[in-house]
């Protein structure tokens, strides 16, 4: 039976042969597949219309009936869309080990309309409220990423009084939920962040990411180094950049960098949005085996995608990460109080 990640492929694949409207459709239908709740086959065990399935119309679900029909097995796909878990994998993955998506404290990427996101602070707060989270980090971009509508050091500030404000009211509506100040800082291929160090000394948690130059096919070991030795960064955020048959991502020497990260004491992220899962199951079972500590946050760009961290648990657990290197499953102060200590560590050796 084909699962939703081999309908996926047959999809992307069936928009390469056609022409028009029909290449986005399919193109769009395959990327959607990674979200779809259930398995397909399950859906037609039980008589039900595949058009209940985002970006399936009546025409590609005739396709994949007939591809079901007359199974034929799908090619291995290319690298740009090889290890990515779908939603409904993820969460039969999970279900196995109910005690694994309990252990989950909160998200630690996610955006509002600060930048490009379209929930408000608030509205993400309830998100995470309505998940029984304990926090939530708000990432939005720093000020040199301009298509992604980055924020300044004083729109930084200005976005402090608004997250003092929401945590006020969470602490009478729903006292579980801190919502802690963060940024995705937009690193530089040198590893060098664009904020001034005193405005990133004020949040409980830097993410860095690159954005930049990210088509290169030379080893990249020497940027990651950088990055990951920035002392006012504790995150390495979506670390290749890749993006579901669009980009493959940077490459390196991984288990160097990996060492270097543990070595640090520093996380590298799991970005849980289905056309990033990056870090992808591959690298994570490098990292487990240096002991890196890893972050999981849904680069949520509205409320309900907080629901893409199905992706990342189940990334993690089929790596065998260990729990105690999951740095979301640390209460809140613990959190801070690592945090703390990294900054303090490589602020020293600076
Ligand atoms: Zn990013």
């Amino acid at each position: 039976m084909l699962s939703n990640t081999d309908i996926a492929e047959l999809l992307a694949q069936q928009a390469e042969t056609e022409t028009g409207i029909r290449v986005r459709a399919f193109r769009r239908a395959a990327r959607s597949a990674f979200l779809w709740p259930e398995e397909v086959s399950d859906l037609l065990a039980q008589n039900r219309s595949l058009t209940e399935l985002r970006s399936i119309g009546p025409f590609i679900e005739k396709q994949i009936r007939q591809w079901i029909a007359e199974p034929r097995r799908s090619k291995t796909p290319p690298e740009i869309r090889r290890d990515f878990l779908s939603l409904a994998e993820a969460r039969r993955l999970l279900a196995t080990r109910p005690d694994w998506p309990r252990k989950l404290r909160g998200d630690l990427q996610m955006h509002t309309r600060w930048s490009d996101g379209s929930g408000t602070l608030a509205e993400m707060a309830d998100a995470a409220a309505t998940r029984s989270y304990e926090y939530i980090a708000i990432t939005d971009h720093s000020k040199g990423l301009k298509i992604a509508g980055g924020i300044d050091e004083v729109e930084l500030e200005r976005q402090a009084a608004e997250i003092a404000k929401v945590n006020a009211a969470l602490s009478k509506s729903t006292p579980h939920v801190t919502v802690l100040r963060s940024i995705e800082m937009n690193l530089n291929p040198r590893g060098e962040g664009d904020m001034s160090p005193e405005s990133m000394q004020s949040l409980d948690l830097v993410l860095g990411s690159f954005h930049s130059a990210l088509r290169k096919t030379e080893d990249q070991t020497d940027r990651y180094l950088a990055a990951v030795r920035n002392p006012h960064v504790q995150i390495l955020g979506h670390p290749r950049g890749r993006i579901y048959n669009f980009r493959l991502g940077l490459t390196a020497d991984w288990p160097r960098v990996f060492a270097e990260a543990a070595r640090l004491d520093k996380a590298l992220e799991i970005d849980c949005y289905p056309d990033r899962q990056d870090l992808n199951i591959a690298l994570l079972k490098i990292a487990r085996d240096h002991g890196t500590r890893i972050s999981l946050g849904t680069d949520a760009h509205h409320g309900w995608q907080l629901e893409f961290i199905d992706l990342g648990l189940a990334a993690a657990l089929r790596a065998k990460i260990p729990a105690d290197r999951i740095i979301n499953f640390m209460p809140v102060l613990e959190l801070k109080a690592w945090a703390n200590c990294v900054r303090d560590r490589t602020m020293r050796k600076e």
